[in-house]
């Protein structure tokens, strides 16, 4: 549990990355400075004056109107806040020069048909197994932000051939323990999954002691 707490619990609720701004999932995935190179020249038209982003909810629908590339943006999005989390967790985390590397070779790996053979340096880089054929895989976690009472959850959905099918960022009340927030972020995959219609998934979480509570609880 200390180990947990000592792993997953911030001091403050400032960006870690920069120290000007408080870290809303907004600043921490696209306002922050620290993010911009991730993104590189793509989704450049969101960045117009015009636009006006107040939550990365206004992000998503105005790079869904903008942009067909939805599944592109989704997994910058995702490694961003991967990485975001390995860093505020002290684990290993990507360079940020290595990060338009590791999402264009995603990429290649979404555009292939067959995932999974000899897959060249993808599986060193990028621990995310396939699940089986015509299953899907439900990434979750969540992270806590002390000062500000708030929590964090993020979860994605991908395919067999590692296509994402649905993710999302979302912040919530600040749950008493961060086993619970772990069972909450869990709950939120679960949810997700029904809204986007689909059954037949592995989940996989980042608490042991939580995935080991639900197993079973979630009917194929
Ligand atoms: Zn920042």
């Amino acid at each position: 549990m200390a180990n947990l707490h000592r792993r997953k619990v911030l001091q403050s609720p400032l960006c870690s990355n920069c120290n000007k701004a408080r870290e809303t999932v907004h600043h921490a995935l696209w306002e922050c400075d620290h993010v911009l190179g991730c993104w590189g020249h793509r989704f450049k038209k969101l960045r117009s004056p015009e636009q006006s982003m107040g939550s990365f909810a206004d992000l998503v629908f105005s790079a869904r109107q903008q942009d067909k590339n939805m599944e592109l943006f989704m997994v910058v999005a995702w490694m961003i806040w991967t990485r975001r989390n390995k860093r505020h967790f002290n684990e290993q985390q990507l360079p940020p020069e290595k990060i338009l590397e590791a999402e264009t070779a995603l990429l290649t790996k979404f555009h292939e048909n067959s995932v999974g053979r000899s897959e060249r340096k993808l599986t060193q880089t990028q621990r995310w197994v396939p699940p089986a054929a015509g299953m899907y895989k439900v990434n979750y976690d969540g992270a806590c932000f002390v000062d500000e009472e708030k929590a964090g959850i993020g979860v994605v959905v991908r395919n067999d051939r590692g296509q994402v099918m649905g993710s999302l960022a979302e912040k919530i009340e600040m749950p008493p323990t961060v086993e619970v927030l772990e069972a909450m972020a869990a709950r939120r995959a679960m949810i997700f999954m029904e809204e986007l219609g689909l059954r037949h998934a592995v989940f996989e979480g980042d608490s042991e002691i939580v995935v080991k509570a639900l197993v079973g609880l979630y009917p194929d």
